[in-house]
């Protein structure tokens, strides 16, 4: 009894240590959804007698520089597909094909219709985690309504004690996900496969990095100086326990 006392003690004087995770790429594929998309659309256009390659290289192009229209909303990819192919075909073509058009949106939106498959490990890692008393926060940017949906396909809510789907990743959104689990910065990670919107805003606030080397889309492909030492560079989600031991 005695012994037990002791260990209670023990482990309330540990400090609450907290893993923000992000979820597009981190804990589901969600390149995989967009790659899968942009392929279905592709075939479409070929068969119009357009260039795929020029059309896919545009649609990449206009997709990033729409962000400043559309945001992170639904429209988004399916209007760049379809800007990219009237764009493209116009040297082809002299008529608009609606059909041929209406076929590209509803292709580009699978996207939206198919599940995200989960990450390997992800589902063990988080269990892991939870079993090491680590407090578990999941933060993810994008439309409210695409990632709530892609929350509750991955079937990994539960694992979370606070959940935020944010425009923004910034300063200000961590400090209140760290404040909700209870945690200080300098006991906190920050886990995630973009070093532009996971990584440097969490070490704006003191919290650390582990950075998922996983696909990205162009527009978080931007060169980013991180300082080496806050920053742990993983291969996959299981180096995640190496570091929170
Ligand atoms: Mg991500």
């Amino acid at each position: 009894m005695l012994r037990l006392i002791y260990d209670l003690r023990v482990i309330r004087s540990l400090p609450i240590r907290a893993a923000v995770f992000d979820g597009d790429d981190t804990l589901w594929r969600t390149e995989l959804l967009y790659d899968r998309a942009r392929a279905a659309a592709r075939k479409i256009v070929e068969r119009q007698g357009v260039d795929p390659v020029q059309w896919e290289a545009r649609q990449r192009i206009i997709d990033v520089e729409n962000v400043s229209v559309y945001g992170f909303s639904p429209s988004r990819f399916p209007a760049s597909c379809l800007q990219a192919f009237r764009e493209v075909s116009s040297d082809v073509k002299y008529e608009r094909d609606e059909e041929a058009e209406r076929r590209i949106v509803h292709a580009a939106q699978s996207v939206f219709r198919n599940n995200p498959k989960r990450i390997p490990y992800a589902t063990s890692v988080l269990r892991t985690l939870k079993k090491r008393s680590v407090r578990l926060g999941l933060l993810t940017k994008g439309d409210p309504s695409i990632q709530s949906d892609r929350i509750e396909r991955s079937g990994l809510a539960p694992f979370f004690e606070s959940i935020e789907i944010v425009p923004d990743k910034t300063p200000k959104v961590i400090r209140g996900m760290l404040k909700r689990l209870g945690a200080l910065p300098s006991n906190a990670w920050m886990i995630g496969n973009s070093l532009r919107s996971d990584i440097v805003p969490a070490l704006r606030v003191g919290v650390k990095g582990i950075w998922i080397d996983a696909p990205v889309w162009e527009y978080e492909k931007k060169s980013i100086q991180t300082p080496e030492a806050l920053v742990v560079k993983a291969r996959d989600i299981r180096e995640v326990l190496e570091v929170i031991a």
